[in-house]
């Protein structure tokens, strides 16, 4: 069996409402899909995360490297990119193309092997995995508490226990935001905080100790991810967990985070720090150095069912009877790429979601929709 076809597609859709955050404004969702094709016809689908035009050609650069090899050999062909981008792409967007490739070959070879991804990245310890609702971010609006309010409470009627909130406006309008979803929620659902690395130390700082009443389990992306020792100071003067990584990638970005002291939680994105392959092991890296991980999730179903079948599998730094529970990030801003362009969509319930028993990722693109996304050259 050999790989026969590697083939990206630019999906795109236009938000019915912008959103914004403290670095862009989103009016429309852009991703990169690609789906890799063997000789008898089986096929697997993988994403990138980024500018998805760029990692269309990232894709593209690599695809000669693959074609007719076996598609079972994850590791080898992983290599095989890996070194052809090393010299340019230590970090950035390349690995996001190799991710998305590495991610469908994953998918390819649950397929072909009649398992899931999660089985056959080592087994499940998990059947279900909690989830998180990331939303709450900036729009337009009257009021931002108030409505920042009212989402968070839909979130917590719609059975999740735990749910993130951007911050990064301004140190004090962000305290008020937070003291209002607070307020709306009430003290037994669990509230982290993302600023998606708006501020200075000496801002961050000043957030976190104001935050500290409202029970936030962790502050996502204070300052900089170039700032590592800003990073590590931050964790000295702060009750609330800090978390970080989705700006970094492969084992080798993680590690400097991780000898640095940097994170509570690590978050690599599947789809840019290096795929399935990689992310499982910087997983038992992160176990290594006694750090959690939630990876960074933001795309379609093939984005966060990657995520499920990583996190059914790995280790955990607790270990005690009712062992820690792993926790998984589900975007609930407007999507259909990820709720009608992939099917089954993901559905939690309760917060949980169930890991697929299906061959692969347990997804696939609706390719009849496909040509409705696509973005034309
Ligand atoms: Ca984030």
């Amino acid at each position: 069996m050999k790989i026969s076809a590697i083939e990206p597609f630019v999906v795109s859709h236009k938000l019915q409402r912008e959103f914004y955050f403290s670095q862009w404004r989103y009016d429309t969702r852009t991703i990169c899909l690609v789906k890799i094709t063997c000789d008898n016809g089986t096929f697997g689908w993988g994403e990138g995360y980024g500018p998805a035009e760029i990692v269309k050609a990232g894709i593209e650069f690599f695809r000669p490297l693959l074609i007719g090899h076996g598609p079972l050999e994850t590791e080898n062909l992983w290599q095989l990119m890996y070194l052809r981008s090393l010299d340019y792409a230590r970090r950035g967007i390349l690995l996001s193309a190799l991710s998305a490739i590495d991610v469908a070959l994953w998918d390819l070879k649950g397929k072909i092997l009649g398992q899931p991804v999660s089985v056959l990245l080592g087994g499940r310890r998990r059947q279900s995995v909690r989830t998180y609702a990331t939303g709450m971010y900036f729009t337009e609006t009257e009021s931002m508490p108030e409505t920042l309010a009212a989402e968070a409470l839909g979130y917590k009627e719609q059975g999740f226990d735990a749910m993130k909130m951007k911050v990064g406006l301004n140190v004090e309008k962000d305290i008020e935001n937070v003291a209002a979803v607070r307020q709306a929620i009430g003290p037994g659902i669990d509230l982290m905080i993302d600023a998606n690395h708006a501020y200075s130390l000496t801002e961050a700082t000043k957030l976190a100790r104001a935050v500290e009443p409202y029970r936030i389990s962790w502050f996502e992306e204070p300052v900089s991810p170039e700032y590592y020792a800003s990073y590590s100071q931050l964790r000295e003067t702060t009750s609330i967990p800090i978390a970080g990584g989705e700006c970094e990638y492969l084992r080798f970005g993680f590690l400097r985070l991780f000898q640095q002291q940097c994170v509570d939680i690590a978050q690599p994105d599947i789809c840019a720090a290096g795929g399935l392959t990689e992310v499982k092991r910087i997983a038992d890296m992160a176990c290594t150095f006694g750090v959690d991980l939630v990876p960074h999730t933001w795309g379609t179903g093939i984005a966060a069912s990657a995520a499920l079948h990583l996190i059914a599998n790995i280790d955990m730094p607790g270990s005690r009877l009712n062992e820690a529970e792993a926790l998984m990030e589900l975007d609930r801003t407007e999507n259909p790429l990820r709720d009608e362009l992939v099917q089954p969509a993901l559905s939690p319930h309760n917060g949980r979601l169930q890991v697929p028993n299906e061959p692969g990722l347990g997804v696939n693109v609706d390719e009849n929709a496909l040509g409705g996304y696509s973005v034309q050259d």
